[in-house]
């Protein structure tokens, strides 16, 4: 059952970093509360908190202190233990449920469920062992990329082989457990689409993004996405497909390949406001976490539109001297830092907006910068 969460009420957020602060931040301007758990104390959230619980996301004290102080429980990442989720949602409202944790926390769970609401994804294999995916591999062929089917992100746990002798390069990853091997997606571009859904069903999709990456790391977000009307629409329709399928309520981002012939492959998904839908929050009519606690305290969903194409670049350790040294040149840039207290090489420490009339432009303004190097 849907139910209302009103302004005044206290909002759980399991942690405490960009993406919870910036959850907290649209919260609080309807004058929800925000109660937040993490281990760290001051985190990017716990700044902007009313509460803060500092300690383990698997300590039960905690997580029932949470519970008891919040009306609403809702979670930042997706690497929370899947059992205490489920337990927390027994005696708390975690109108997410834990189900849509648990099948995306597991690659091999997580392309099943894209299979079964009709969406393609790369062929691939699950292996449990470096034999097996030796005795299989042939299946799939080279290149193909092997990825743990736990808790790889930007890039980690996962390895490109070329051809057979770079098999012996994968045992280290069967140390974390089951792994699935996919062909290699020659693709053209990398996309997102961030699709929201309340308790009621009302579903809809923030414009489509193209993500640059460097490094492995989302370094440029781009909107429109740079592809067919043909493309957007599918983008747009496979996670409106996966959504449903899903049962979803709340935020799920959808990350696709654009393959040269015009189709879409489904990459992988988060259950969560997500980096590439950041722009939301200066270039549409309602970011992806405004959206994100309306879906979450069952209130209607408004239709995104998007005032102007935008660029957001992310604001990494290394570029936050130089962006702090020259950003009064750019009155035009909307600059987000989150509060983090050291900017350590490669860790997101914030991103920039820019809306444009000539993205090209702006690309090309962001490039000369000097702030970010290839
Ligand atoms: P992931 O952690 O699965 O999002 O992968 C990180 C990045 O690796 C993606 O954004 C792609 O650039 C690249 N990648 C992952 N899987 C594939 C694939 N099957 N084919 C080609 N590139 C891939």
């Amino acid at each position: 059952m849907m139910r209302t969460i009103f302004p005044g009420q206290t909002i759980g957020i399991i942690g405490g970093g960009q993406l919870g602060r910036m959850m907290a931040l649209a919260a609080k301007e309807a004058g929800f509360k925000i109660a937040v758990l993490d281990p760290a104390m001051d985190s990017p959230c716990g700044q902007v908190a009313d509460i803060q619980i500092v300690a383990p996301f698997n300590d039960e004290t905690a997580l029932e202190e949470l519970a008891e102080v919040s009306n609403v429980i809702t979670y930042e990442f997706e690497n929370i233990d899947y059992q205490g989720l489920k337990r927390l949602a027994e005696i708390a409202y975690v109108p997410q449920g834990a189900e849509l944790v648990r099948i995306t926390q597991n690659r091999i769970t997580e392309k099943a469920e894209i299979r079964l609401a009709n969406v393609p994804v790369a062929n691939y294999i699950v292996a449990t062992s470096h034999t097996e995916l030796r005795a299989n591999i042939e299946t799939i062929g080279f290149p193909c990329i092997v990825k743990t089917a736990y808790g790889g992100y930007d890039g980690k746990g996962q390895l490109k082989l070329n051809a057979i002798e770079d098999l012996e390069l994968t045992k280290p990853l069967f140390e974390h457990g089951a792994c699935i091997a996919e062909a290699f997606v020659p693709f053209v571009k990398e996309i997102s689409v961030i699709v929201q859904r309340n308790g009621n069903g009302e579903t809809y999709c923030l414009p489509v993004g193209e993500n640059i990456h460097h490094h492995h790391i989302l370094h440029e977000t781009i909107v429109p996405a740079r592809v067919s009307e043909h493309i957007l629409t599918q983008a747009t329709i496979a996670a409106e497909q996966i959504a449903d399928h899903l049962q979803l309520v709340g935020t799920l981002a959808v990350e696709m390949f654009v393959l040269q012939d015009d189709t879409l492959v489904i990459n992988e998904l988060a259950p969560r406001p997500h980096n590439s839908g950041h722009y939301s929050l200066e270039a549409c009519n309602i970011s992806q976490f405004h959206q994100h606690i309306r879906a979450i305290c069952g209130w209607p969903l408004r239709k995104p539109d998007l005032h102007q194409p935008c660029v957001m670049v992310n604001v990494l350790g290394e570029h936050v001297v130089p962006l702090t040294n020259v950003m009064s040149k750019y009155p035009e840039w909307s600059i987000h830092l989150y509060g983090k207290d050291e900017a350590k090489e490669k860790r997101k420490m914030g991103h920039v907006t820019i809306l444009t009339a000539d993205v090209n432009k702006t690309l090309n303004e962001i490039k000369h910068s000097g702030i970010w190097s290839e």
